[in-house]
């Protein structure tokens, strides 16, 4: 039982910044004087079209969306996206290209795989996926549907610090666990999808980000729900949105702003994942990140911790152990990867991981 709020390193969903779940209470029984909550109201009503407008608004400010984007509001997570991708992007007789980056492209391969003819254009699988495909080792198809990658690899701790060039031919990638916490050149995807659940906002709600051509390539067949070009005809009102997650969503791009917008938060976040990874290489090889350096994400920090030569899984239990006890909370690795991992978003604060830090150097004092 914890009396305060602990230090969430959850990997999603995952920490919400606590400026907006303040926001959120104080509005929450009675919404700028309608007398109800968000979530009692009609989506159609007048204070929920302006919610979804600041929501718009504030990812478009944010991200620097171009205007020939639409920024969509979608149900099924990203997972569905691994779908609807393919479903309303390919193009018959031509490629799809994936870059194999673990768990999260596998599915988009296997979702792809059922409405096209998929291309890997790169996997690091033969080594775990512990580092991205560089630009050279990429087999690229002159004139693929489309190129799908993941920013960041949430279970591998993988993040692109530079695009693939991709030669002209569209670009897709799955920002889910790295979207708003780095500067990003939107004109330079053609789609971009992200479950809010990692940096913004509950889940249940997804964001995608479509260059509008992109959307008319789809059969006009395909079931109403599953084309973008509802949602983009809709303004994402087709039918009910998730209507607190877009709320808290808009909350979210709002308190980055105040934050002094997405440059802002890339320093802090470049300053958080320093202090994280040099506790890790200056630990004398008692923690080592298996990540190659150059790939390490900024938002998952995957790290084991080395009795001798080999990684200890006894003492990684210990540890996750003692430090729930001592209110840090998932910091074990995924259950595909094993070993540790902090997942530090935009709302987890350097103080977090400062405590974090004093925790490990004071657990490896005792046990290395
Ligand atoms: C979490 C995550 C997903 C899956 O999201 P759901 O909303 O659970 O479908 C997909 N891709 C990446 C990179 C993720 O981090």
């Amino acid at each position: 039982m914890f009396k305060e709020r602990i230090h969430n390193f959850n990997a999603g969903p995952a920490a919400i910044p606590l400026p907006v779940l303040k926001k959120a209470q104080d509005e929450f029984l009675n919404y700028d004087g309608t007398g109800m909550s968000v979530m009692e109201m009609s989506h159609r009503s007048k204070p929920f079209e302006a919610i979804l407008a600041r929501a718009i608004d504030g990812v478009k400010t944010t991200l620097g969306v171009p205007d020939d984007y639409a920024i969509l509001f979608i149900q099924g997570g990203a997972s569905m996206q691994f779908s609807m991708v393919p479903m309303n992007l390919n193009i018959p007789g031509k490629k799809i290209d994936i870059i194999n980056t673990g768990a999260w492209t596998a599915k988009s391969i296997k979702e792809a795989k059922k409405v096209g003819d998929v291309n890997i254009a790169a996997t690091t699988e033969s080594e775990n996926f512990m580092r991205l495909p560089k630009q050279e080792e990429l087999n690229l198809t002159p004139d693929a549907a489309y190129v799908h990658m993941c920013a960041n690899n949430t279970i591998f701790g993988t993040e692109y610090s530079t695009l693939p060039d991709t030669k002209g031919v569209p670009l897709v990638s799955d920002m889910s666990s790295n979207i708003a916490s780095r500067e990003i050149d939107v004109s330079k995807h053609a789609l971009i999808f992200a479950g809010a659940q990692k940096n913004l906002g509950p889940s249940g709600v997804t964001l995608v980000i479509i260059r509008k051509d992109m959307a008319e390539r789809a059969d006009k067949n395909l079931p109403t729900m599953l084309q973008y070009r509802t949602y983009i005809e809709n303004n994402s009102l087709y039918n009910t949105p998730p209507t607190f997650g877009i709320y808290m969503l808009a909350l979210t791009m709002e308190h980055i702003k105040e934050l002094g917008g997405l440059k802002a938060i890339e320093v802090r976040n470049i300053a958080k994942a320093k202090t994280l990874y040099d506790a890790i290489d200056n630990s004398n090889g008692f923690y080592r990140s298996p990540v190659n350096k150059a790939d390490r994400s900024r938002m998952n920090v995957n790290y084991r911790i080395f009795k001798g030569d080999s990684p200890s899984e006894d003492l990684e239990k210990q540890f996750i152990k003692e430090a729930e006890a001592a209110g840090f909370a998932g910091l074990k690795g995924h259950r595909s990867v094993g070993g540790l991992r902090a997942s530090i978003y935009n709302a987890v604060e350097q103080n977090s991981i400062t405590e974090l830090v004093k925790f490990m150097q004071d657990f490896a004092r005792k046990n290395g």
